[in-house]
């Protein structure tokens, strides 16, 4: 079979590959949508470390194509949307309602990291009955697909950031996860929804799924007009959905004592990441900050399909552009490059 692949550091291409075999409780799926994602540009360019050959992508929808012997819940022919993250659910780790990180730190995010990715004809999905979830028939593959990764994980955003109903919540950075954020924050019941990017075409997304105020940061100093749209007080919750070390500092000063600073970026570079010290309070200004990786599980995909299927969001507005599977390297390329506005490319099989 076809599939996309890291040849190595900075390096991507085409790659012939077997079709996988599903073990006892595993299933192999059909691939028919695809995501491309940022991570997916910062795995090529080393943020986990050198891989050779490795197929890309974690976000795919598909159709059941084999299921192993112990699999309960699914049969070929069943269309499927497969979590970004897929943990070992006996791991205890997710006994303990951390799964994304069964079997070690991130060890819940197999695809593209462990293991081969999604971006091929057909892929490998553990603990089947666990890992995915059936999608009803009003809710298209377009749409669907979001529920792997950008959904789960913005939301997670929000719902780490212990949002008080009509409190004041500041997004950094509006890129899909940050717009899923900000749907979030707005389910949750924010009062005040304030945006933080520089490009038109996000600031109007982010106003189509609730936020209230846009601040672009290249013409004004993100945190002063935080804190002069909260009247001096800073934002009950932020979120950091970029990863960069200035980004998460401005979240810190922008959150009021007290609040909450909820990291859902991928801090691909250097060493550390700074806590402006004054800012936190000398460490004593209990603002707690949380993070988190991607929630995976079919329950929760079920509910992330249930928002869909009642119209709560339509993550589509997101996908900008879209790619037949053999076009892959000009759309990753696209992506890695963030050309011509790019959002989220969808790739079709
Ligand atoms: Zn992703």
């Amino acid at each position: 079979m076809k599939t996309f692949v890291m040849k190595e550091l900075h390096k991507v291409g085409f790659s012939d590959k077997q079709v996988p075999e599903a073990g006892p409780n595993d299933a192999i799926v059909k691939t028919t949508r695809a995501l491309i994602c940022t991570s997916d540009a910062h795995t090529v360019h080393g943020a986990i470390g050198p891989k050779t050959n490795i197929t890309l992508g974690h976000e795919a929808v598909g159709v059941v194509h084999r299921v192993g012997s112990q699999v309960k819940l699914f049969k070929p022919g069943d269309r499927v949307v497969v979590g970004a993250i897929t943990p070992d659910w006996g791991d205890l780790a997710s006994q303990g309602g951390h799964s994304s990180q069964s079997g070690s730190a991130l060890g819940g995010w197999k695809f593209a990291n462990i293991k081969d990715g999604v971006f091929a004809e057909y892929f490998h999905v553990n603990e089947a009955d666990a890992n995915m979830a059936r999608i009803p028939s009003s809710v298209s593959d377009e749409a669907a697909v979001y529920c792997c990764d950008m959904l789960s994980t913005g939301l997670m955003a929000a719902e780490n950031a212990a949002i008080p109903m009509g409190g004041t919540v500041a997004v950094f950075a509006l890129g899909p996860v940050g717009l899923m954020s900000v749907v979030g924050a707005r389910l949750l019941g924010a009062g005040l929804i304030i945006g933080v990017d520089s490009i038109p075409k996000r600031h109007e997304l982010a106003r189509f799924y609730g936020a209230d105020q846009i601040v672009d940061h290249t013409k004004a100093n993100a945190v002063e007009e935080i804190l002069r749209l909260t009247e001096g007080a800073g934002v009950d919750s932020a979120i950091e959905a970029l990863g960069a070390d200035e980004v998460f500092g401005n979240a810190v000063k922008a959150t009021k004592p007290g609040g909450t600073i909820s990291n859902a970026g991928y801090h691909g570079k250097g060493d550390s990441v700074n806590i402006p010290r004054l800012d936190w309070g000398v460490g004593m200004a209990e603002k707690t900050i949380r993070t988190g990786l991607c929630p995976g599980g079919r329950l929760r995909m079920e509910r992330m399909l249930r928002l869909l299927q009642t119209g709560r969001v339509d993550p589509t507005r997101m996908t900008t552009h879209t790619f037949k599977f053999d076009e892959l390297e000009r759309a990753f390329d696209m992506m890695d490059k963030k050309l011509d506005g790019i959002i989220k490319p969808l790739i079709t099989f």
